[in-house]
């Protein structure tokens, strides 16, 4: 990691910025950004990572980047997705404080000072709580709530409500997350896990000012499986504990048929019965094998040990690295 720093210039503060096909906010984000970043006095840097856009994502911030050097471009050779494309432009950024914001405008850049200053005051990471979520339907705020209430009883370092990755992290923190080069990166538990000085402040989440969210029911509950794989293996344990109920019914019934066979004869009843045990237990054998087989298959993706992502064109002040996998 030393000798990568060595090519850099640093900065006071890094704005990383993960973009898929945001064209339609970027010329407002970087008015709102720069206004904002300019306001502070310290010297900055936005880091944008294309995570593999097909609209004007990329033109747009090569336009800029010629006006003004300052603002920086990782173009990622597919979409790889927002929490790669965002361990992308952390591991390209260089300054003693790293800001992470989404490109949509959600995460409001007016914040940026509050953070610096709670920076200032020694906290290594400064997270942004959204104090309501607007325009967002009722039925997502319930599962949300259900997920957090899930994970938080299974992972020994509680993982918060309401905190996106929207956060400001000092060098010592940024460098500590990058150190984890796992390819299942559930950032929400990453950040909670680097630990050092945390704190939050508060804000209102509006909805995007422009385009479309990329985030689907689909995506977000396999966000979730992620989220709980990554940080536990409760769902293992849950399933030896299933088996051991189950074997417990099955002894207890077991000893009940024995002594009404003693007691009453043997009528041969019974075929309904067996037909749903045995179905019952088909069901939680699948069940449980699906339990594995989502681990085993992360163990698979993470021995592959292939790079996180790969680099097709970089913009930046300084000299690119390929850093994909670094550990
Ligand atoms: N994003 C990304 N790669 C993806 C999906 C999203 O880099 O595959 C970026 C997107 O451009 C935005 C941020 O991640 O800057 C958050 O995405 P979005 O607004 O769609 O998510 P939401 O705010 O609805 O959670
Ligand atoms: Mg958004």
């Amino acid at each position: 990691m030393s000798e990568f720093k060595a090519y850099k210039t640093p900065v006071e503060i890094s704005l990383v910025v993960p973009a898929y096909n945001e064209e339609a906010v970027l010329p407002e984000f970087l008015d709102r950004a720069k206004a904002v970043l300019n306001a502070t006095g310290l010297s900055w840097e936005i880091i944008f990572a294309d995570d593999g856009s097909h609209d004007a994502t990329a033109d747009i911030i090569r336009t800029q980047h010629r006006r003004d050097p300052r603002i920086g471009l990782i173009s990622l050779s597919r979409n790889f997705g927002k929490e790669i494309a965002m361990t992308a432009g952390l591991d390209h950024s260089s300054g003693k404080a790293v800001i992470v914001i989404d490109a949509d405008l959600q995460d409001p850049p007016e914040l940026i000072p509050d953070m610096v200053a709670l920076w200032g005051k020694g906290y290594d990471m400064v997270s942004a709580r959204r104090t309501i979520r607007e325009g967002e339907t009722a039925f997502k705020r319930t599962t949300a709530h259900l997920f957090y209430r899930v994970i938080n009883a299974l992972v020994d370092r509680p993982i918060p409500a309401d905190v996106g990755d929207f956060r400001l992290m000092s060098r010592r923190a940024v460098d500590a997350l990058l150190r984890t080069r796992e390819r299942h990166r559930f950032m929400k538990g990453l950040f909670a896990w680097i630990g050092f000085r945390q704190t939050e402040i508060l804000y209102a989440r509006s909805p995007r000012a422009a385009g479309q969210t990329k985030w689907n029911y689909w995506r977000l509950w396999n966000l979730s499986i992620e989220g709980i794989t990554s940080f536990s293996i409760g769902p293992l344990q849950f399933a030896s504990y299933l088996g051991f109920l189950i074997a417990a019914l099955a002894a207890m019934y077991g000893i009940f048929i024995t002594l009404r066979t003693i007691l009453d004869g043997n009528p041969v009843p019974g075929y309904p019965s067996l037909l749903v045990i045995v179905l019952f237990l088909g069901g939680v054998q699948l069940l449980t094998l699906g339990i594995i087989g989502e681990y085993v298959g992360r163990i698979f993706n993470e021995t592959k040990g292939r790079p996180l992502y790969l680099i097709a064109d970089s913009l930046l002040k300084s000299q690119p690295q390929d850093k994909s996998d670094t550990v």
